[in-house]
């Protein structure tokens, strides 16, 4: 097959954002063999390497899996749609390359040794590459780069003044832990002077040539192999098919080696599931035979649920958007944003649109922000924050015109509901149902509704409001509570950042997938779980720096350079 007859030592499924820094760090031990099994194609495209081809990303035929949730009662019966990326660097080549790392009480929270708001710091700091650098809180020495976003708006200023006249403080820096995490400021992102930073780029791609490293894409993995003897159960390789209904082909360790899981938070519990790893009595009614019966699979899944409040511009501001700048009157990028990004890597095709923002506290009783806005100096065209990305990037084979205005996109970022991943059937080119349960726990409903009258605040305050004619989403109307928690089950939308399907923990029997001392999963050898599964408790940001942080701490480990949580502390299963 593709990927030779020969044996590897490290087979990575998936080679996606943790994929990639795992393939880098691996390899660079020349004694050791190791495989990459990636689904998609690489990500070389232009619309990965330019931040603003995010908005022809979303749904993208090849470079996304397209799926959606099931049908969710909750919300009007609605499924949401919910991105994932399809292609080497994983979702950090499609993602808003926001770089949060979220608080400190975040990780503190987990209660994880080895995972302490200290000890995971060190390896945030370790990964980075910080152009503004150095600083506290900060690294220059890592292969991810981030660095201050690089468009500039007058909108923006004009946010910033009038998030500090609704009572905002200002905050410089999201990521230093030495100040609490709330204010209005830029967001730090994943890129290298205007150009997306995703994983594929800083560790996979200048580690291609090493020969002791393979790459295949189009290959997509159906089933981890695990050998049942009489000491316990080991994985001994991983199948894979070319196509969908083509050629199946066995990528085999090396005695000693090991498969290591990056697929996704979605990807990552289907493909234990359909290789026996589980909840016995889901495995069962597929008929799969059960080799550790693990009821934590695919349970736990998180997601950052998002409501958008837009507002168009009166006309003599209509062109003062990111929209407007991007695009002329026929729809056509503006070869002057073009000739910007090519010769100084600026203006608008060097942002995703929403670079700029705040984090806020709903209600004075919490102790951290549950609410993250980000500012867009454009309009939504769609109350669902994501459609509207996608009928931007469409907006030529549209025809639509792009009315000029302001978008303030709302998260719950420390989201308390809880969904799962489970199967649809043991076929593994069906995709696994997605039940993504927002709002199971009300808390979450609350914030929204209460972020989108902060937004409204922050839009009344003069700095904004003199460029403004009238609300478009949610729309004066919707004044009441009732009124606003109707618009937000109708329009509420992914905040990308899926975590929690194989989380770490001590206890199997709590819904630990993986031990949170080596990421191993609980009993089967040769097998741990290194992507952004394995979180047990969503952060409060963006879920791709953590994700890096948690695949440099699995590397440093299986190079034995460091250790997660130290002898003396190494959790015991219960
Ligand atoms: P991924 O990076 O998704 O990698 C999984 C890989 O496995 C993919 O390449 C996939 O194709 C492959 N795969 C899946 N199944 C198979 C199979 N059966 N066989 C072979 N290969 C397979 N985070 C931020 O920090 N900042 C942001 O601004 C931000 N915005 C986001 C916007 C979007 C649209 C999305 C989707 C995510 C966003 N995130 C953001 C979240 C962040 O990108 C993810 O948390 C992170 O990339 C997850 O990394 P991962 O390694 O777990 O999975």
């Amino acid at each position: 097959g593709p990927a030779g007859a020969e044996k590897f030592d490290y087979v990575l499924v998936g080679g996606g954002t943790a994929s990639c820094v795992l393939a880098n760090k691996l390899s660079a031990d020349g004694n050791k063999k190791v495989l990459v099994l990636e689904a998609g194609p690489t990500g070389d495209a232009m619309e990965v390497a330019v931040p603003a081809g995010i908005t022809r990303l979303f749904a993208h035929p090849v470079m996304d899996w397209g799926m959606s949730s099931l049908t969710q009662k909750q919300l009007v019966a609605r499924e949401i749609y919910l991105a994932r990326g399809r292609m080497l660097g994983g979702s950090s080549g499609s993602n808003a390359t926001l770089y949060h790392r979220g608080s400190a009480a975040d990780y503190d929270a987990w209660g994880l040794d080895g995972w302490s708001s200290k000890e995971v710091l060190d390896w945030f700091v370790k990964a980075e590459c910080y152009a503004n650098g150095p600083k506290p809180y900060h690294g220059t020495g890592g292969s991810m780069n981030t660095e201050q976003p690089r468009y500039e708006n007058v909108l923006h200023d004009e946010f910033f003044k009038a998030a500090a006249a609704a009572g905002l403080p200002a905050n410089p820096d999201f990521n230093d832990w030495s100040r609490p995490q709330d204010g209005f400021g830029e967001f730090q992102v994943s890129q290298n002077k205007g150009q997306r930073a995703d994983t594929y780029r800083t560790y996979l791609k200048p580690a291609m040539a090493r020969g002791n490293l393979k790459v295949v894409t189009g290959a997509r993995a159906t089933k981890v192999n695990i050998e049942k003897g009489s000491s316990g159960s080991r994985a001994t390789g991983v199948e894979y098919a070319t196509q969908q209904f083509g050629d199946r082909f066995t990528a085999e360790l090396a005695p000693g080696g090991e498969v290591l899981m990056c697929t996704g938070a979605v990807h990552t519990p289907h493909l234990l599931m359909l290789s026996g790893v589980g909840p016995a009595a889901t495995l069962r009614e597929h008929g799969i035979e059960v080799v550790s019966d693990l009821a934590g699979v695919g349970q736990n899944l998180q997601d950052h649920p998002a409501a958008v409040l837009a507002a168009r511009a009166k006309p003599e501001f209509e062109k003062l958007s990111v929209t407007s700048e991007v695009y002329d009157d026929k729809c056509n990028v503006r070869l002057g944003a073009v000739a910007q990004y090519l010769f100084q890597r600026r203006g608008p095709l060097a942002t995703t649109g929403c670079d700029h923002g705040a984090f806020v506290r709903t209600s004075s009783s919490l102790s951290e922000p549950d609410l993250q806005m980000r500012f867009v100096p454009g309009c939504a065209l769609d109350p669902d924050g994501v459609k509207s990305y996608i009928v931007f990037g469409e907006l030529k084979k549209q025809g639509r015109a792009w009315p000029g205005g302001i978008t303030l996109q709302l998260l719950a970022i420390r989201a308390k509901s809880k969904g799962s991943i489970g199967l649809k059937a043991a076929d593994p080119f069906i995709n696994p149902s997605i039940n993504i349960n927002y709002f199971s726990d009300p808390a979450d409903l609350a914030t929204l509704v209460a972020a989108i009258k902060m937004a409204r605040q922050v839009a009344a305050q003069e700095p904004l409001k003199k460029y403004l004619q009238e609300e478009t989403f949610p729309g004066e109307r919707a004044s009441s509570d009732k009124d606003l928690e109707e618009y937000i089950r109708r329009t509420v939308h992914s905040g990308n950042a899926l975590v929690g399907t194989a989380a770490m923990g001590t206890n199997p029997g709590a819904g630990a997938v993986v031990s949170s001392a080596d990421l191993k999963v609980f009993g089967v050898e040769g097998l741990r779980v290194v992507d952004a599964s394995v979180l047990p408790r969503i952060p409060g940001g963006q879920t791709g720096a953590a994700t890096v942080m948690v695949a440099e701490r699995a590397a440093a480990l299986l190079r034995g350079q460091a250790t997660i949580a130290p002898p003396s502390r190494q959790p015991v299963a219960v």
